[in-house]
């Protein structure tokens, strides 16, 4: 007997509801998946079980919004694809006050020298000048005023010097202080990225209350967030994201929580992409991807320099993950139900993993 995949569907917000009935797409994922599940390779192993049914209609669904407007939009962009361009911007920024402090070093080293310079010339000013006054000897005096002369030009040129190292030196610091606060600006950036970018938090939150207000949602069911997300440009597109429990509950009455701690997943409406929910529901398993790879593509010519640098390429772990039909990898775009293979080991660690969803039985226990 087919072990069924309880699923509640959820829409970020009320357009994202409309826009997926409109354009068919939560209802091809259902076809694909369900066409998957059914499919030989799969062993018929598997069967939907989705709330609302599908298609959603307006009046089916509505009560699975998780807010009339202004839904969550989570970035699913990888961390390496983001932050990354922070962090290079950071470690330049490094780079660039160091050498303003390394510069600054230098410029303190010939501030000192010059000082000292222009006290030796003193020194022989002064000397000069005894000399000068207690000589008699005409001769004498026009010699000591030619070096009474030359002294002054030295001390004249030796303060010049001196005073454009200490502008220098204040420019490089002011130069310095403006990098600090770029990269402090960076640094902001970065943090702030990193806590908004998943709208976690927000869902998580937007869940327990649809819970908590209407009912809406299980412990025995995962919760599908069909949402409007940010994905790559490039040529690996995340569409898709099942995220973990929370290792730490925030309980308000038994049973109900501030956030949402159960298991869900985060799926971008975008056409074209009909496997991303099957993709998905074996995640829930706990299956992951294998590390990213780099791989070597050859070489590339640098022109002016005329050398050659190997071009490296980093592809994410879902790209090489299994043969290039299984539903783990993300070669195919978006090939044909019947062309998917599933992986044994994922149909067994996914029958596992629903067996046990179903052996926790909902409580009403908690219910307002
Ligand atoms: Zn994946």
């Amino acid at each position: 007997m087919a072990t069924p995949i309880p699923l509640n569907f959820m829409w970020a917000d009320e357009s994202v509801l409309l826009d997926d009935i409109q354009r068919g797409i939560s209802e091809g994922m259902v076809k694909w998946a369900t066409d998957f599940y059914n499919n030989k390779s799969v062993n018929k192993l598997f069967e939907l079980d989705v709330n609302p049914s599908s298609p959603p209609t307006k009046r089916s669904a509505s009560k699975y919004v998780l807010t009339k407007s202004g839904g969550v939009s989570p970035d699913l962009r990888t961390l390496d694809e983001i932050v990354p361009a922070e962090k290079r911007e950071y470690a330049r920024l490094d780079q660039l006050i160091k050498e303003r402090e390394k510069e600054q070093v230098e410029l303190k080293k010939r501030e000192t020298l010059l000082t000292s310079l222009i006290g030796t010339i003193e020194k022989e000013q002064d000397q000069l000048s005894l000399q000068r006054e207690s000589s008699t000897d005409p001769q004498e005096i026009a010699r000591i005023k030619i070096d009474q002369a030359r002294a002054r030009q030295e001390r004249a040129s030796a303060i010049a010097s001196k005073e454009r190292v200490s502008q220098s030196f204040s420019s490089s610091l002011t130069v310095q202080l403006r990098l600090y606060d770029e990269q402090r600006a960076v640094w902001d950036k970065m943090k702030g990225k990193e806590s908004e970018i998943s709208g976690d938090r927000m869902f998580r939150l937007q869940m327990a209350l649809r819970y908590a207000l209407d009912g809406i949602g299980s412990e025995s069911r995962i919760n599908v967030i069909f949402c409007k997300a940010k994905v790559s440009s490039g040529k690996y597109q995340v569409l898709g994201e099942a995220r973990n429990e929370l290792t730490e509950r925030i309980e308000v009455l038994p049973s109900q929580f501030l956030l949402w701690p159960y298991r869900y997943i985060v799926i971008d409406l975008s056409p074209g992409h009909r496997k991303t929910l099957a993709h998905e529901v074996v995640h829930l398993s706990g299956r992951g991807h294998p590390d990213a790879r780099t791989i070597f593509k050859g070489f590339k010519k640098v022109p002016l320099l005329n050398i050659s640098l190997p071009d490296l390429e980093v592809v994410p772990g879902g790209f090489f993950d299994g043969p290039e039909n299984d539903i783990m990898n993300y070669k195919r775009t978006d090939p044909e139900a019947k062309d998917t293979t599933m992986n044994i080991l994922d149909q067994v660690d996914l029958r596992n993993y629903l067996l046990r969803l179903a052996g926790k039985p909902w409580s009403l226990a908690g219910t307002p």
